[in-house]
């Protein structure tokens, strides 16, 4: 559900205080009924009017993406450097990325132009679970696995607790590799937890969220979401 102004705003119509102005001023109707209300709530099958005239709506899109490393998780970058969007197909429609990877983190990353469902997704109610496959700087003792396992205090407090496994370790290099799923989604969360317990991230990848994988895709890669995975989603 969109805010009426939003919708009449997003279609490019009017601007958001404009679009208020003609609400306001009995101009705008939903489904045949003139609505002054501001904040008046519609959804995506509603047909909405401006002195007549049908309100495009913009159509839902949903994709999925490897995203690489070196890539910023934003639709535009003040200092050039590549973002995500950079890597959709020729759409009209504005899409932002659920949610944000670092810029050296590589993996699964959703983007889309819903933003009701990107809201449901990043909501911690929700708790998706995100898998990341960390290699870390030396090899952690079963202990300091035990402790990201129950949660461990970083600044911003307690983690919930994660699932971890210990994938392979080089002792000749003494470096990891690491399984990490996490429900949480806090700003550098994985670095920070692993190098609150000593063993700093050389490289990050998201290898799922939820039911949805990296399967068949290469890195930078874009496809986009099945209307049934969608659903599974929401
Ligand atoms: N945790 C991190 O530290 N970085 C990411 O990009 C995602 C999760």
């Amino acid at each position: 559900m969109d805010r009426l102004q939003k919708v009449i705003a997003h279609a490019g119509f009017a601007s958001r205080r404009k679009a208020e102005q003609l609400i306001v001023e009995g101009k705008v109707t939903v489904n045949g009924k003139i609505i002054k209300e501001l904040g008046y709530k519609v959804s995506s099958t509603d047909k909405v009017e401006v002195n007549g005239i049908p309100v495009e709506r913009e159509e839902p899109v949903y994709f999925l993406f490897y995203k690489p490393r070196g890539v910023i998780s934003s639709v535009k970058d003040e200092k050039g450097r590549k973002v995500v969007t950079d890597f959709l197909p020729a759409i009209k429609q504005r899409v932002y990325p659920v949610g944000r990877l670092d810029y050296d983190t590589s993996g699964l990353l959703l983007l889309t132009n819903d933003g009701e469902f990107a809201n449901l997704l990043m909501h911690p109610r929700n708790e998706i679970e995100k898998v990341y496959v960390a290699k870390v700087k030396g090899i952690p003792a079963k202990e300091k696995v035990r402790s990201l396992e129950k949660g461990i205090l970083l600044e911003d407090g307690r983690t919930a607790p994660a699932k971890v496994k210990m994938i392979s370790f080089d002792k000749r290099k003494q470096t990891a590799i690491m399984e990490i799923a996490i429900h949480e989604g806090r700003n550098r969360q994985v670095r920070r937890m692993l190098e609150a317990i000593g063993h700093p991230v050389m490289k990050l990848k998201r290898e799922r969220y939820g039911f949805l994988s990296l399967q068949g895709l290469n890195v930078g890669d874009m496809r986009e979401l099945t209307p049934h995975e969608v659903k599974q989603l929401r």
